[in-house]
């Protein structure tokens, strides 16, 4: 079962290129040094650390990138100064929007909309491209374009909606960007006499109750010591009688899966005060009193959307998500979509809409969705709203340090020199474990309000492969397994891929595909920091060759006995890592305990003077459409101040 290095050769030697072009985007190689949660001392990543990040625009930003982590490090430690005094320029702006993710660009188009002539905004990101957690992993294999997602990956086509400026959300967004409802994908193009097999079209789907249903899924239960397992294909639709589960668990699961909404509630007041105040977890077991495998079973969804698992999500959280016990089953009709690059699909909308020559082409849907990116558009002198990438905001306070200030300085570092901007207001489209150490003059009442969020680490791994006869074989798109000591994550899928005009990847068994393991790192019952820290600790402080050797292992566990071989199934493997991923939306994240309001959440959306805050993590779970909202929202507290 075990295999040697020589099979990692490959991507190996694509990881050690890639510490190279590190060097080559302004990245020290230092030794590695491990990292220690708060520990003080300086920290930064090795040359094996990042590795092959694919092909394209987005190649050199798979993730966070080692600038931004080593970066965000000194700046915890308080080695990046604050005033314009170590400024190498200094410009002047209406408006500074740091963080070109969702948040930031719906803060952008709000200021598109509703600019004065003559106001100008600059946007800042800290990676080489735009998107935040949105963004794509492109390889080429064989000549074959091949697209899957960095993160944000799926959506629902959300209602028709007939004046987007009164709506909100995804149905908003959707329709004043012109999004196409209607997408194509490929059909099962094998002879009759193969197994016709069903895709999830995101890395999502397979894992919901009442959607699995579209995936041909298999769980691999282990059986042995040496990494022994049985296959068991359709679990929920056999009832559970194909697994080695005991009869007690199959009870609780099945009365788990089968349970609609237990509980009403009229208003959304009703439902924050009646379950934000207990854990998903301990409302199946002490309100429904279902046993503990529910809860476990269910974390594979809510890990993955929420960063941790049942016990510590808010039991409010999965009844907005479609969990039983809280809500009915989805209609039967219901499909997840996902672009080729995932929500990079509706970042690419959002920047041609403001930028429109920073994707090249018209503004069809292929030529948004597919299209290469023209980099040297996006920060213009001259044009109403700029974009300047890889460029990490170090430093951002009222001037004379006072609120009521008329102006914010903004201090930057690029390229490894410090620039600053005076900006009449400054909207912070980032996350509060950045914001934190950014905002100078943030008040203590703030400062209280961030250090109650809890942030969770994942990480998503693209695996290229030349073909994937391997899960033909088994009947499976889709394989989910019990995780035992030493093994890696917990899922995997291949989408079947949309087709977009000219980009028509295959849906073949010996064809080219993406095989990808979205993989949260949450240690159930271990208090939610300690799971956090722990999991940030393991994403960090893993080499990329030594992920590379655990996952193929894995595959090598699940896969061999089918015929999986890495030296001539894999093409390349891209590491994703999102140290800050998610904001985990614990019990009374939404104000359980007060019945809404007063939340942490509701003090930093309040502006501190000049400065306005908006990140998706303030919805409490995250999704595109919430997170422009918070960037309007945010626009809009500021328009006057402007
Ligand atoms: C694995 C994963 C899967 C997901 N799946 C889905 C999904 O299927 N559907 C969905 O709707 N959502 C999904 N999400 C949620 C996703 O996070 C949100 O939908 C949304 O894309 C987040 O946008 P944002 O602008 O709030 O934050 P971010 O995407 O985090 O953007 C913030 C940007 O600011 C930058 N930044 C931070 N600090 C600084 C600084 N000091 N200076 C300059 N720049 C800075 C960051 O690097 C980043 O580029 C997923 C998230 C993850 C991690």
């Amino acid at each position: 079962m075990s295999f040697g290095p020589r099979i990692t050769r490959r991507d190996f030697l694509n990881g050690a290129l890639l510490g190279v072009g590190g060097a080559v985007l302004g990245c020290r190689a230092p030794a590695p040094r491990q990292i220690a949660p708060d520990d003080g001392a300086r920290w930064s990543v090795g040359p094996d650390w990042y590795g092959y990040g694919g092909v394209g625009d987005y190649r050199f930003s798979h993730g966070n990138t080692p600038d931004t982590v080593e970066t965000a490090h000194r700046l915890r430690d308080g080695e990046l100064p604050s005033g314009f005094d170590r400024v190498e320029s200094i410009e002047d702006h209406d408006l500074v929007i740091v963080g070109a993710g969702m948040a930031g660009l719906g803060a952008a188009l709000e200021y598109a909309k509703k600019r004065r002539p003559g106001q100008t905004c600059m946007m800042l990101d800290n990676h080489p491209i735009f998107g935040g957690e949105a963004k794509e992993n492109e390889f080429d294999v064989g000549g074959v374009r091949l697209i899957g997602p960095q993160g944000a990956n799926g959506f629902f086509v959300p209602d028709v909606v007939t004046d987007p400026e009164r709506a909100s959300g995804d149905p908003r967004y959707y329709a004043e960007l012109d999004v196409p409802r209607e997408f194509q994908f490929r059909d099962w193009g094998r002879p009759p006499e193969e197994k016709p097999l069903r895709f999830s079209p995101d890395n999502y789907e397979y894992l919901v109750r009442g959607l699995e249903q579209h995936t041909s899924v298999g769980h691999f239960f282990s059986t042995g010591p040496q990494g022994e397992g049985t296959w068991a294909i359709d679990i929920w639709e056999r009832r559970l009688a194909n697994t080695p589960l005991s009869a007690a668990a199959r009870a609780t699961l099945l009365q788990w899966y089968a349970s609609g909404a237990t509980r009403q509630f009229a208003t959304d007041e009703q439902a924050v005060r009646g379950l934000d105040t207990m854990s998903y977890q301990e409302f199946l077991e002490q309100e429904l009193h279902l046993g503990p495998e529910p809860a476990r079973y269910a974390d594979l969804f809510l890990a993955s959307a929420c960063g941790l698992g049942s016990d510590a999500v808010s039991a409010y959280v999965t009844y907005q998500l479609p969990m039983p016990g809280l809500t009915e089953r989805l209609p039967p009709g219901l499909r997840r979509v996902s672009f080729p690059g995932g929500n990079s699909g509706f970042v690419r909308y959002f920047l041609k809409r403001l930028i429109p020559d920073a994707i090249a082409g018209t503004d069809s849907f292929e030529d948004i969705v597919t299209g290469r990116v023209n980099f040297d558009a996006l920060d213009r002198a001259g044009q109403p709203l700029r974009v300047r990438l890889r460029s990490t905001v170090v430093s951002v306070e009222h001037e004379g340090g006072r609120a009521s200030s008329g102006t914010v300085k903004v201090v930057y570092a690029r390229d490894g020199r410090l620039h600053g901007i005076r900006a009449k207001a400054v909207i912070m489209a980032t996350g509060g474990w950045m914001n934190l150490y950014v905002v100078r003059d943030m008040p203590p009442l703030y400062r209280e309000a961030y250090r109650q969020f809890v942030h969770a680490p994942f990480l998503v791994a693209n695996v290229a492969l030349t073909n994937w006869r391997f899960l033909h074989r088994l009947g499976i798109t889709a394989a989910i397994w019990d995780r035992g000591e030493g093994d890696f994550g917990y899922t995997c899928n291949i989408r079947n891929p949309m087709q977009v005009g000219s980009y028509q990847p295959p849906l073949d068994p010996d064809q080219p595909t993406i095989l990808s393991f979205y993989t949260p790192f949450h240690h159930p019952g271990l208090p939610l920091r300690e799971q956090t820290t722990r999991g940030r600790m393991e994403l960090l402080n893993t080499s990329y060759p030594e992920f590379e050797r655990r996952i193929y292992a894995q595959m090598m566990k699940l896969f061999a006995a089918s015929g999986f071989k890495p030296e001539r199934d894999v093409a390349g493997l891209i590491l994703n890592r999102w140290g800050h991923a998610y904001s985990v939306p614990f019990p009374g994240f939404f104000g359980g305990a007060s019945g809404g309001g007063g939340a942490p959440r509701d003090i930093i959306r309040i502006p501190h003077g000049r400065i306005a805050f908006a990140h998706s993590e303030l919805n409490g779970w995250q999704h595109w459409g919430p997170a422009a909202d918070e960037g309007r929202r945010a626009f809009n507290q500021l328009v006057e101040a402007i």
